[in-house]
Parts: C-alpha cells; structure tokens; sequence
C-alpha cells in the first residue's frame, strides 16, 4: 500500500466537487492497465486519492494512495501490473470534505469475511450511516475509518454472510439511505449497484473481451469500446467475463438523478442517464440567451466547465464566442491558503484573461454556476482591469442555496453566495454590470428529464430523501394530510 501525503486541496471558495469516480473491469486478461486508463479518465470526479483492487484467483491485491491517479500509479512503476495482477479489478477516485482527507478513508475499501474477499468502490453519500454504524457496533462489528463506504461494506458482508449473495446484496440496499453507485469485487466476481433513486451516474460497456462498469461512460470511448447502457436506479448488477446479468431492480417511486452532473461535474463527452452533457450544456446555454439577452460584443466562458454553455448562448444570441479567459492547466489544484492575499493569488494563478479579446468590450461572461462567489468576483475585476466596459453575467445553474447531502461537499447554507440574498444584491457583490440564472424551468427542459426526476435538493431545499430537519419531496403529500 502506498501513502504519499501531499498537501491537501480545495478549491478556496471554488466549484463544488464530487466525491468520487468508480470503476469496475472483468476479462479473460490482466485488467489492471484498463483500470488505471479508466481512473485516469475519471480525475474530474476526485483528485484527492486513487485506489485499486484485484483478485488473482487466490489472493486480493490492493494499492491506495493520497494523490492524483498519476501519483498514486506513476507510469515509471514497472512493478505495478505484476503487483496488481488479475482478470478482474475495481478502481476508485476519491475527493473528500475537510476532515476526512486520510489514507484510511481511501476506496476501495476492501475486508476478508466468511465468504471471502470483498472489495467496493463507492460514489455518493449513506445518509444513514451513523445510524447504522452503531446499530452493526451493537452486533460487534468494529470500524477503523469515518467513511460511510466502510459501513457499508460491513453492512453489505453481514447481509450477504446471512443471506446468499443477491439476497444480502437487497436486505443491504434495502437498509441503506442515500446515494450509491459502486462496483463491488467479491472475490473473482464482479457487482455494481445503483441506489433506488439512480442519484449518481453509473454504466457498463464493453471493450474488446472485457466488460467495464464506470461512473461516466467517457471511459468506454477511451478505451475504444461502447457503452451498453446505464444502470437501472436500484439495480444489482452481475459483470461476467461473457456478459451482464441483472440479478433485480428495487422499484421506485421516482428517480432523482443529481442536476449537477449535466451542469458541471460530469465530462462533456459523457453521456449519462440517455442525455449527453455536452448536448445539455449547449441546451442551456441556448436557455440562458433566450431567457436572459443582453445587448454585448462578446461571449466568453469561465473555463472549462463554462465553455459548452457559452458557446450555446453565442449560438442562440447571435453573439460572437471568444476565449477571453485562460486556464492555466498546469495549476488544477488551488491548494489552501491560510490568508485572503494567498487565495487570489491562487485564483490569479489559474486564470488570466486575453486583453485583445476584452479591451473596450462589452463582455457576457458565461459561467455553470456560482457556489461561493469568489472566483466570479475575481474574474470580473480581472476583465474590468483589462478594459471590459460592461461584463454580463450569465449563469447555467439556478441559485444553490441549500446543502448536498449526496456526495457533493457543499454542506452547510452560509457559505452559499445566493443564500437569503436579493439578485440585485448578488450582483452588487460580485460586481457585475447585470446577472441572471437560469430558471429551474429551463434549466430541466435542457437536460431534457422532468424535475420529478431529477434531485433538485441544492437549488429548492427539498430532497429526494428524508434528512433530518430538511424538506423532502414528498412532504407536500404528507402535509395534506
Ligand atoms: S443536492 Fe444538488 S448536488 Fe446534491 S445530489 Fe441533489 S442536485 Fe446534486
């Protein structure tokens, strides 16, 4: 096991970030290079641990480590592929909250029980997971880490030492709340499971003789191979070396796919749940220009997750797309600074802007949403500083004002720009000449799913599933009563 600690990251006042990225491969052929490509596709989903597990037949071989994918498995590591041999592998990125950012709470998790080996990689959040934390402490089971994947693991084990592998898998799903997409390895088999609700992506495809169970299905376009479909919100899944077996989908009321993963987390040439983000970030940006026009000279975008969006508000509006804003890719991670000067140096350090593109402009400055406010509020004093006239601001998402309890480090009210604020006084804030968001409206004919089923918990405050003391969406029908 590896355990490289470097200093840890966040996004000083940034974007939200998703916890994590899963992977899952199985084939006639050692897998852990596949793995690897894959998690190197997934870094977007988190960049703060990299993990993999395989079983050679007789022995689990697991390496983690603090870091990007890179790191934790440097190309120069010839030992790697003899050291993490096997037909059959899951894989797992990791961004973590404050607190949390430690080698035991890197996935996958892995423990030996009765049944032998069993190995999971998790994205999302247990919602319940203290509650049921104490509940297996009663029965005697003892935990070494905080993370809500190690209960459960050890939930899962328990169900399944019970029950037989499907059953213990459904008694299991049926007992845990929240967000759940894993691929789960016991011994040379190879599982995936998506909660009730289908909150977080996952897919399965196929490449060559391997099929693959991914949180995005960028990886099947990777790897050269196709995606066969996503899973079903509540399905067990059985990835074979010759094929899929869906072993049963839990009914549900709904689904609540995550909003934010068309708007921002996910990549744009992946395609989750039938719709293609790149497709839906055009849809909104077309939206926002509808919605929303303004008279200006030109478009540009905060990169990258802004771009497809501003592009879709020069095709609507007619207003010229330029790149007036430049990512420095060498500085992905805006490391923590203890002082406010430190911060904007950080974010100065990511982005600069093209003065030919701003000077004199009246600018629209598109962006896929606003958590914080500070990047936007530096950016718009970079374009002013560069000659900017007007600067617009134009936003993808409607206003977060509400935590994520889903797997998306956005946890507590204050620290949300829109929070109890009028848009009059948001744009005061940030410094813009004018501001709009886009409306839930448009916002869910972009993506093209009804709200009903999609989680919209962040933008209204009412949630797929009950939280304690938050609105949840079925409240309404409860309050009738
Ligand atoms: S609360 Fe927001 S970020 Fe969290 S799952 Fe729901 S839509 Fe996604």
């Amino acid at each position: 096991m590896v355990f490289q600690q470097l200093e840890s990251e966040n996004s000083a006042g940034q974007k939200p970030s998703d916890h994590c990225a899963v992977v899952g491969i199985i084939g006639p052929e050692p897998v852990f290079p596949d793995v690897l490509i894959s998690l190197k596709s997934l870094q977007h989903r988190g960049q703060e641990s990299a993990g993999i597990a395989t079983f050679d037949g007789d022995l689990i071989h697991l390496k983690k480590g603090m870091g990007l994918v890179s790191e934790v498995f440097p190309d120069r590591d010839q030992h790697l592929q003899t050291q993490l041999s096997g037909p059959v592998g899951i894989g797992h990125t990791r961004y973590s909250t404050e607190g949390s950012k430690t080698i035991e709470n890197a996935g996958p998790f892995m423990i030996s029980s009765s049944i032998g080996y069993i190995a999971l990689s998790h994205n999302g959040e247990i919602t319940n997971a203290d509650k049921l934390r104490e509940e297996l402490k009663k029965k005697g089971a003892v935990f070494m880490t905080s993370a809500d994947t190690e209960v459960m693991l050890i939930e899962l084990a328990k169900d399944i030492n019970e029950n037989g592998i499907a059953n213990g898998f459904r008694v299991a799903m049926s007992r845990l709340r929240g967000a759940y997409s894993c691929s789960v390895m016991i011994n040379e088999r190879l599982f995936a499971i998506r909660d009730p609700y289908g909150i977080r992506p996952l897919s399965v495809g196929k490449v060559g003789n391997e099929y693959i169970v991914a949180s995005e299905s960028c990886v099947f376009d990777v790897l050269g191979g196709e995606k066969i479909r996503d899973l079903s919100p509540g399905e067990l899944l059985e990835i074979k070396p010759d094929g899929i077996d869906s072993l049963f989908v839990l009914p549900a009321k709904k689904t609540a796919h995550c909003m934010f993963e068309w708007v921002y987390f996910a990549r744009p040439d992946s395609v989750i749940d039938g719709v293609e983000v790149f497709g839906a970030r055009i849809n909104i940006g077309r939206m926002l220009a509808k919605q929303n026009p303004v008279e200006a000279d030109v478009v540009i975008a905060v990169p990258d997750s802004g771009r497809a969006q501003a592009l879709g508000y020069s095709m609507e509006s007619g207003i010229p797309y330029n790149e007036g804003l430049i990512k420095n890719r060498y500085s992905d991670r805006t490391f923590i600074m203890p002082t406010q000067k430190a911060r904007s140096s950080a974010v100065k350090l990511k982005l600069n802007s093209v003065r030919s593109v701003i000077d004199g402009k009246k600018v629209i400055l598109v962006d896929d949403s606003i958590v914080r406010g500070n990047t936007i509020r530096h950016i718009i004093t970079l374009l002013r500083n560069q000659g900017a006239v007007e600067v617009h601001v134009r936003i993808g998402c409607p206003p977060i004002v509400s935590p994520c309890f889903f797997g998306v480090d956005m946890k507590t009210k204050d620290q949300f720009l829109a929070s109890n604020k009028s848009l009059e006084k948001i744009r005061e804030e940030i410094g813009a000449d004018s501001i709009s968001y886009l409306s839930i409206d448009s916002m869910t004919e972009s993506i093209g799913k009804p709200a009903d089923n999609l989680c919209l918990g962040c933008l209204t405050g009412v949630y797929p599933i009950s939280i304690a003391g938050e609105k949840y969406a079925f409240q309404a029908e409860l309050e009738n009563y």
